[in-house]
């Protein structure tokens, strides 16, 4: 028996109160006849800054929000179980065919399909050579990745991870020199592709010529959408995308699209099995799912009509900024990566009293909260983006610039 003090204890615990009843009325409708308590917002709670995004797809702020496609699939697939293999196998079969390539599996951000990717090329599908990552001496592993000194950046500790070291040559002629029989894999950074003197073509060639495979990081670089296939169509045998930035599916996720066979030895690398270098870059089936709706989603989309709306974006922006005495804009658009419309505003130290960072503290620090892209060293300068930005928030930033400009005017 329940006391009645005990009865209304257990009446507010509303979640339980469809299965406590036997009843088989979902919780919204018997939430409507009983006193709800006011919804928990925890970002208020926590006390936790949101601001508007006029910065880009930045990890430190995020990165992107995801469409509510993509958190309807995530709340559906949170309410299932499911075998994890099954999900990665049919969900990678629908990515392979929208991406040309002959497999793909979602993984844990681009970074992690470097890993896992490197990974299998290393191991195939040896179970002893899984085992034995990141250690390669005497287990019969190859050890070298080949890549060009302007592509060597940061981003070469995703493949380093698994053991590997890497051979920095700048020709073609140099690549050919340092080919040997511990020659694991080919690795070119998409992004640096202008400053590097070997083509995608060449090193595609190279690889095949040596039956070498070879990997692209082109994490941040949609738009344009076509990249999604050019380089599977190209050849690489693998190819590593992140999965939230613009595309705004989860941003703990990305793609590693390749090889049938390859792909096969990534995935032995990583979860559901443990005892590999992969076991901590899960992601879960509402991830996977969410991805593959992204992904989906992205694609299908009026690519002209969205680049239509940034331009507008941009020019509400900079007409009203350029209202005030002593500033300059430029739009731009980067040529690889985050290849969206930009802005870049400058000004007259003398006419306006504010130098970047100040006027990056007061959009910070303002009602609402702007983030934008802070003046490189040196410069007299801010830029941002507008492919972030909620519908209408433009005028937002445009007022809030406009004032902050205007204010500090000499
Ligand atoms: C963002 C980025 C990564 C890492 O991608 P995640 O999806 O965050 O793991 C790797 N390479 C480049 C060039 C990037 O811009």
């Amino acid at each position: 028996m329940f006391t009645r003090r005990s009865l209304i204890k257990r009446l507010s615990a509303a979640p339980f109160i469809g299965s406590w009843f036997g009843s088989s009325l979902p919780f919204a409708t018997l939430g409507a006849a009983l006193p709800t308590a006011a919804k928990r917002n925890v970002i208020q709670e926590l006390g936790l800054r949101t601001f508007i995004n006029a910065a880009g797809t930045y990890t430190a702020m995020t990165a992107s929000l995801m469409p509510d496609e993509v958190m309807d699939t995530i709340n559906a697939a949170s309410k299932e179980f499911m075998m994890l293999e099954e999900v990665q196998d049919k969900v990678g079969e629908r990515i392979a065919k929208l991406v040309h390539s002959e497999a793909a599996m979602v993984t844990a951000g681009c970074w992690s399909a470097m890993v896992l990717g490197m990974a299998g090329v290393l191991t195939g599908k040896d179970e002893k050579k899984i085992a034995q990552l990141p250690h390669l001496e005497y287990t019969g592993m190859k050890s070298q990745v080949i890549v060009q000194k302007a592509h060597n950046t940061g981003y070469v500790h995703a493949i380093t991870n698994t053991g590997v070291m890497v051979v920095e040559i700048e020709t073609l002629e140099e690549a050919e020199k340092a080919i040997n029989e511990r020659t694991a894999m080919l690795w070119f950074l998409n992004y640096a592709a202008p400053q590097g003197k070997i083509t995608h073509e060449e090193w595609v060639a190279l690889g095949k010529k040596h039956t070498i495979p070879t990997m692209i990081d082109i994490a941040a670089d949609v738009p344009p959408v076509e990249n999604l296939w050019k380089f599977n169509d190209m050849g690489f045998d693998l190819v590593c995308i992140s999965g939230g930035k613009a595309m705004r599916g989860p941003q703990s996720a990305g793609l590693l699209m390749g090889k049938k066979d390859l792909i096969a030895a990534a995935r032995l690398n990583g979860p559901p099995r443990g005892g590999n270098i992969g076991r901590g870059m899960k992601v879960n089936k509402e991830e996977i799912l969410g991805m593959y709706v992204a992904l989906e989603r992205y694609i299908n989309q009026d690519h002209a009509k969205e680049w239509k709306e940034w331009e507008t974006r941009i020019a509400h922006i900079d007409t009203a900024v350029k209202k005030v005495t002593g500033v300059q804009t430029e739009t731009f658009v980067p040529p690889i990566a985050n290849h969206t419309p930009a802005l870049r505003i400058s000004w007259h130290r003398d006419q306006i009293k504010l130098s970047p960072q100040d006027l990056q503290e007061k959009l910070r620090k303002g009602n609402p909260s702007i983030e934008v892209v802070g003046g490189e060293k040196g410069t007299q300068s801010i830029s941002l983006t507008v492919f972030m930005l909620k519908p209408g928030q433009e005028k937002i930033v445009a007022k809030r610039l406009a004032e902050e400009l205007s204010s500090a005017s000499a």
